[in-house]
Order: structure tokens, then C-alpha cells, then sequence
């Protein structure tokens, strides 16, 4: 097996990351929302500057791929022209911000997360290591509980704002005039305790570590967290799905003609006000789907570190995937598409696929054996979850 190699900082569109592709540009949508032109703008960029298509990363991100170091500097100022960039790529790596999908009109969450972004641009603001980022989980019920970020700015029980780091049953009451300061603080006080000690940390691991966190902090039950939603009608809109989490330009085009979208950490979108499921090819709106029972990466030919193809065989294995069931069919041990344990994962190595139930990427490609991936051995391996597994 061959090591992946860990990047430990996430890719931006001023430092853009290389892939089999070529450069994979991420835009971080402002308050996780894009209006109908700026929609229309990213898929002609995408069309014209990479090869048309975007993913929808765990961060609610867009990532445009394809583009090349001749076009990623007219990509650069399209996207500027669209209010799609950062100052810097410092301020544009602060600025790593989830907000509730489901925020609702008047409830402040909109807000809150402006004034987070506006605060971390300044220059000033707390140089945290890339993956450290910011959740604002203030809707009508947590839902990003799963979702990571290091500092979460939620709700208590009784619905009063609360400041909490990740990892720790201890939060700080704050208003809406506080939150943002003391989010501020509290990333100032994880780097100045050690949280980052070569430029890498995150806030669980460093309070895993026996960091303290300042006395103002106290126990204050978490809410319980909605599980992930699925694709269909919400209060605040239709949720529909794409394979993969990879949508084309010209369904990006498309779907600027419903409205305004939110962007998910599940890699769906949230079309704003849509109450019925949209007639564009490409959108995944039957929650039964059996696409959305597999996850795999770009994989091969599209990612340089890939030991194998991903995609193809997941489509083809997907209805062979038991319901309620998730199948992760990883390039590498590196486990892109879905960092923690699967119901069952497949691995590609340079010895061929090898596969786990209830296993992440890396623990799939660390078994001995390989698995036979041809429909009868899969469907027999996914549908007798109970078998012994060869060791
Ligand atoms: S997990 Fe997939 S996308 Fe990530 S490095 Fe490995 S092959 Fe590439």
C-alpha cells in the first residue's frame, strides 16, 4: 500500500491544489449562499477557464477543476468580479465558515456569519492553520453537529446563542453582538496555548491534549443533532442531491434560473423557495436513489495519488448496496470522499481493491486480502453483513 500524502491545509482559489485534472479552484461562497447571476457566472468561468466541472465539497464549498496555470489567472479575476475573492490567500484561508443551510429570515444566523467573515479579513484576525474553521449553527435545530469546524457558534436549549469549541461539553454564553469577538478570542486563545505548534492542530485534539479552556467556559448540554438530511421539500426550500457531489456547468446554469441556492456540507444544494422537485437532468430528488447509497472520490485518472478507478464501479455496485446502508469506494487510503468509518468501504491499493465493513478508507486498504469486485462476489460481500470476514 502507498501512503497517501496529507496536504494538511485545504485548497483555495488564490492557492489553488493540483489533481490529475489539473488545478482545482475553491470558491467560498459568502454566507454559503449564491444568487441566480453569480450562479450563472461561475458555471461560464467553469465552461470557459476549467473543464466544466464543479464538486461540492464536505465544507459547503464550490471547486471548480480543470483550470491550468494559463487560465487560473483570468479565472482569478472573473471570479473577483463576481465578490467571489479574498484579499489574500491568508484572509481567504480565515475565512473557513460553515453556516446552517437551514437558516430562517430574521433569525440572526445570516448576520452572524457576515460579521465572521468581515472580522476574519481583517488583518489582525487569528492566523489559524488551514483545516481550522468556524461552524454558525444557529437555525431552528442544530444540523451541523457532525460537520467540522473547531469553534461553533450554536444554541442552548433555551435557544439563547452560545459560544462552544469543538470537542468539549463546556461553552460560553454570548449575544449577537459578542458571538463574533469571542469566537475571535477563542481562536486567539487556542494558538496562544499550543493549539498549532508546527502551523497544524485543530481545537478537539488540543483539548484531547489537556488544554483548559478559559474559566468564562461552562457545561452547557449540547441539543441533540439532526441526523443528515435528504434530498425534498424543506421549509426553506428543495434539497436536491448530485452523484458524487459533482455537478456540470451547465446544470450550475440551470439551476440559477430557480433562484437563489444555499450550499451544504452534504454535498446537495438548498434551492431557496423551490417546493417541488425541479425538472433538471442531473438533480437527484428521490431520496430513495440508490446513487446516495455510495460515496467515492475523484479517483482515477482524475487524481494523481489514485490507485484505481472509483466512480464507475460505484455507480455500478450502487443498487447492490443494502438500504439504509453506505458504501465508500476510495482511490486511495486517503479517504477524500468520506474521512470516517463507512458501512462498508473498498479501497483501491496497488494490490487491487480490498474492503472492510464498518471501516474507514485506510482501515479497507490496511486488510490483507483483496476483494474480488465483479457484481456476484460484491453483492454477495454487501448483502451478508454478518459473514465472517476472510482475515
Ligand atoms: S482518496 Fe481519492 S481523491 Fe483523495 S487522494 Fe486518494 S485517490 Fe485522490
Amino acid at each position: 500500500m502507498s501512503a497517501p500524502i496529507i496536504q494538511g491545509w485545504c485548497p483555495g482559489a488564490l492557492r489553488p491544489m493540483l489533481s490529475g485534472d489539473g488545478l482545482v479552484v475553491r470558491i467560498r461562497a459568502q454566507g454559503g449562499r449564491l444568487e441566480p447571476e453569480t450562479l450563472r457566472g461561475i458555471a461560464d468561468l467553469a465552461r470557459r477557464f476549467g473543464n466544466g466541472l464543479i464538486d461540492l465539497s464536505a465544507r459547503a464549498n464550490l471547486q471548480l477543476r480543470g483550470a491550468t496555470e494559463a487560465t487560473h489567472a483570468p479565472l482569478i479575476d472573473g471570479l473577483r468580479a463576481l465578490s467571489l475573492i479574498d484579499a489574500s490567500p491568508e484572509a481567504e484561508a480565515r475565512r473557513n465558515i460553515i453556516v446552517t443551510p437551514f437558516w430562517a429570515e430574521g433569525d440572526g444566523s445570516a448576520d452572524l456569519a457576515a460579521r465572521l467573515a468581515k472580522a476574519l479579513a481583517q488583518a489582525d484576525a487569528p492566523q489559524t492553520p488551514g483545516k481550522f474553521g468556524y461552524a454558525v449553527d444557529t437555525g431552528p435545530a442544530p444540523v451541523l453537529s457532525d460537520v467540522s469546524a473547531d469553534i461553533r457558534i450554536e444554541r442552548d436549549t433555551s435557544g439563547n446563542l452560545i459560544l462552544r469549541a469543538d470537542g468539549s461539553d463546556a461553552a460560553l454564553p454570548v449575544t449577537p453582538a459578542t458571538a463574533v469577538p469571542a469566537a475571535l478570542d477563542l481562536a486567539r486563545w487556542f494558538l496562544a496555548s499550543g493549539g498549532a505548534p508546527s502551523g497544524r492542530g485543530r481545537m478537539a485534539a488540543h483539548l484531547a491534549r489537556g488544554a483548559t479552556l478559559p474559566e468564562t467556559f461552562r457545561p452547557i448540554p449540547r441539543r441533540n443533532g439532526a441526523p443528515a438530511p435528504a434530498p425534498g421539500p424543506l421549509p426553506q426550500g428543495f434539497l436536491a442531491a448530485f452523484a458524487f457531489g459533482q455537478i456540470d456547468a451547465e446544470t450550475l446554469g440551470a439551476l440559477a434560473g430557480l433562484g437563489p441556492i444555499r450550499l451544504t456540507p452534504w454535498r446537495m444544494v438548498l434551492i431557496e423557495g423551490a417546493t417541488t422537485a425541479p425538472a433538471i437532468p442531473g438533480l437527484i430528488t428521490d431520496p430513495a436513489d440508490p446513487i446516495l447509497n455510495v460515496t467515492a472520490c475523484t479517483g482515477a485518472p482524475g487524481c494523481p495519488q489514485a490507485l484505481g478507478e472509483t466512480r464507475a464501479l460505484a455507480r455500478r455496485i450502487a443498487p447492490l448496496v443494502p438500504k439504509g446502508t453506505l458504501l465508500h469506494v476510495s482511490g486511495c487510503a486517503k479517504g477524500c470522499a468520506h474521512p470516517g468509518k463507512a458501512d462498508f468501504a473498498l479501497t483501491a491499493t496497488l494490490d487491487g481493491f480490498k474492503g472492510a465493513r464498518n471501516a474507514t478508507a485506510a482501515e479497507a486498504a490496511a486488510r490483507p486480502s483483496t476483494v474480488p469486485v465483479g457484481p456476484s462476489d460484491l453483492s454477495l460481500w454487501l448483502n451478508q453483513p454478518t459473514a465472517p470476514e476472510k482475515p
